[in-house]
């Protein structure tokens, strides 16, 4: 019996607090709080500031930002309110205020040493905002819509109608036949040598386990099991470029001949453990890198962690 991945961006230390987000006039009364941390968010990335050498997220005193964002609570944490504010992400922007530090902009890739509190809010603040960007406009009627329910809403300044921030699901799966060889594919798109797990998006009215089967199916021609252990979870992860739900499984391949779709995916190959060390060690194949869900779950089925990232 597998025990759950322990997975990058997987833990969440903060409270969300979500009995507080109809309280009235919420965020004016946290950004006039002076416990009040707030996490500076710009498309992608976030506000940092250098401690002991690494950009970690700022997470400054509401008092005297900039006003031409918008507010988000992301929660509470030891007693103390969590916003976020998402400014606009016009031309070159500025160094964010870091609260008396040199401040800078960072995406999550650029932020190896987040601990489970940071990594929490950094995921659900730029997850948040980018629903918030992509939705100034109500899509039933066209009308302009504003923020409801401090930030976990936005409400049709013509029709009244409620829009809630939405996920994707995606699957993703580490494919394993009976030899226990692992399939790891190249996508069209990617520089030479890159190799990763089979993903793609659960389509309406698909369960999870179908989805693995269909994407497997379509991109490499391989044959999933049908059993209901066949298919079987590992673990998810929040991926906010810009709203998708990453969860992990591992999947019985029973049939091994690989025919790409030559579209989406250009190579796939079955991997032995020693096939897999050697391509890694010969520098002919390289690895996703150590925060993704995909390397998370090539490393459980190799047993160990290996060499190399893109
Ligand atoms: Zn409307």
């Amino acid at each position: 019996m597998l025990s759950p991945l322990d997975l990058p961006f997987a833990r969440s230390v903060h409270d969300r607090a979500a009995h507080r987000r109809a309280e009235p006039a919420l965020l004016d009364l946290l950004r006039a709080d002076e416990t009040t941390r707030v996490l500076q968010v710009r498309g992608t990335r976030v506000a940092v500031a250098e401690a002991d050498g690494l950009p970690r997220p700022a997470l400054v005193p509401a008092g005297h930002l900039r006003d031409d964002g918008t507010w988000l609570f992301l929660g509470e944490h030891e007693g103390a309110g969590i916003l976020a504010l998402a400014l606009p992400d016009d031309g070159t922007p500025g160094a964010p205020d870091a609260g008396g530090e040199a401040g800078a902009w960072a995406g999550l890739r650029e932020l190896p040493a987040l601990d489970g509190l940071e990594q929490g809010l950094v995921v659900e603040a730029v997850a948040l905002a980018q629903w918030h960007t992509a939705h100034e406009h109500c899509p039933r009627c066209g009308a302009p819509t504003q923020v409801g329910q401090a930030g976990w809403t936005r409400v049709c300044t013509t029709e009244g109608r409620e829009l809630y921030p939405r996920t994707d699901p995606a699957v993703i799966m580490a494919v394993v036949d009976d030899a226990d060889r692992i399939l790891l594919a190249h996508a069209a798109a990617w520089p030479r040598g890159r190799y990763s797990t089979l993903a793609g998006f659960v389509e309406p009215g698909e369960g999870l386990e179908n989805a693995v089967r269909r994407e497997v199916a379509e991109e490499t021609g391989v044959g999933i099991g049908t059993e209901p252990h066949d298919v079987v979870y590992r673990g998810s992860q929040a991926w906010p470029f810009p709203a998708s739900l990453m969860v992990g499984f591992r999947a019985r391949a029973v049939s091994t001949d690989v025919r790409v779709d030559d579209l989406e995916i250009s190579e796939a190959r079955w991997f032995t453990r020693d096939s897999l060390l050697a391509a890694l060690e010969a520098e002919e194949v390289r690895m996703p890198g150590p925060q993704s869900i995909a390397r998370a779950l090539i490393e459980e089925w190799y047993g160990g962690e290996l060499p190399g990232a893109w």
